[in-house]
């Protein structure tokens, strides 16, 4: 099964080695501490950030509930910056730890927009924090994290993105966005598989927990608790040793090959022209993505159907969306180790025969299209 999903992708070889290596006892063994800071240092590097890193041992959303649970605390006002499904969904987090969600819903077609969110502001700008995602993955959406977050932070407002589909494929440079707490997965384009968060975190951030009144409801979910990991020699709860290899050479990986966000780039405009001139419609009037591509169902074709003939016939694996849009859209993958010539070849010859064997007649050849746009 070729899997072109939007995370988990695709994992390299040289990191599911690494993920074999002989374990230590990553609490006893001081050089583990080094391995773990240099780990967290290359990270923070990759993101252009003077920010510490940390690694989590948990899915992505672990870092998502992590910044809520350490930025909240009862009754503190968050702004929820609502244009897609993980978008909306902070708002759980912020609730589920005490803190008064403030919802600021755009259409779901449509990139954030700075000015109208510059007048919101200057109406109301008393919050805590703000929460972000930087590519809401269900919706293909992309946002401008450089236009979005230094408004936020103009206003003292502190900045929680959620760049788990975005890192890595997606151009992102922390500092200059000006983001507090960043939070990333390994499975999307960094390559790894599913199980660790990564997260930049700010001074100003750390100074905000240290002054909270009340203690932050969690353990496992409490930033602070890391912070002083090295100096103190001690780690929340033990490593997960093999995970950690894994996303270090997945990081160097990262490293090693500059172009990356160039990469995406290219092949996501190829097959974004390839998929319109075919005769369908992306997702979205702008702000698309280059790690993930949602192109509407077309009339009278379920997303089930679809899936099931590129799954049974071509071994393709391929998603569909999440709440509202659920039934709605079909997404490719094409972030990390995804992002390839040969597997978006393969991915639009499979479209190419299913789809008109699903009754839909195609304007023009997608893989051909695909090919001569690169
Ligand atoms: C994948 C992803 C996460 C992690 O969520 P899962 O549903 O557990 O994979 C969080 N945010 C975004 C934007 C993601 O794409």
């Amino acid at each position: 099964m070729k899997i072109m999903t939007p995370g988990p992708t695709q994992v390299r070889e040289n990191v599911r080695l690494a993920r074999s290596r002989v374990t230590t006892n990553p609490d006893l063994d001081l050089a583990f501490y080094d391995f773990y800071k240099d780990t967290c240092e290359l990270l923070s590097k990759l993101l252009f950030t003077q920010n510490r890193s940390y690694i989590l041992s948990g899915e992505g959303i672990l870092g998502l509930e992590a910044a809520c649970a350490s930025l909240t605390e009862p009754n503190s006002r968050v702004l929820v910056l609502d244009n897609g499904i993980f978008g909306a969904g902070f708002a759980d987090f912020v609730e589920l730890y005490g803190g008064r969600a403030v919802r600021y819903r755009q259409d779901y077609r449509r990139a954030l927009e700075p000015a109208p969110l510059a007048e919101f502001l200057r109406q109301d700008h008393d919050f805590t924090y703000a929460t972000l995602v930087h590519v809401d993955t269900p919706s293909a959406m992309k946002n401008d994290l450089e236009a979005l977050c230094p408004l936020l932070k103009s206003y003292g407002i502190l900045t929680v993105v959620d760049s788990v589909a975005g890192m890595f494929g997606e151009e992102l440079n922390v500092d200059q966005a000006q983001i507090d707490i960043l939070c990333g997965g390994s499975q999307k384009a960094l390559s790894a598989p599913p199980g660790l968060t990564m997260l930049t975190v700010s001074s100003a951030a750390v100074a905000a927990m240290r002054q909270r009144k009340t203690p932050v409801a969690s353990f496992y979910a409490n930033i602070l608790n890391y912070v002083d990991y090295y100096e103190n020699k001690w780690f929340p709860y033990t490593m997960p040793v093999s995970d950690i290899e894994g996303l270090r050479a997945a990081l160097e990986n990262v490293s090693a090959e500059p172009q990356i966000v160039a990469r995406h780039a290219r092949l996501a405009k190829a097959l974004r022209s390839a998929l319109t001139a075919a005769g369908l419609k992306l997702f979205g009037e702008n702000g698309y993505s280059n790690n993930v591509t949602a192109f509407e169902l077309p009339l009278g074709i379920s997303a089930a159907a679809l899936l099931n003939e590129l799954k049974e016939k071509y071994s393709l694996l391929l998603a569909g969306s999440l709440g509202e849009l659920e039934g709605k859209l079909i997404r490719i993958g094409h972030m990390g180790e995804n992002a390839n010539f040969a597997d978006l070849a393969l991915t639009c010859e499979a479209l190419n025969a299913s789809l008109p064997a699903l009754g839909f007649e195609l304007q023009a050849d997608i893989k051909q299209v695909f090919a001569n746009g690169l």
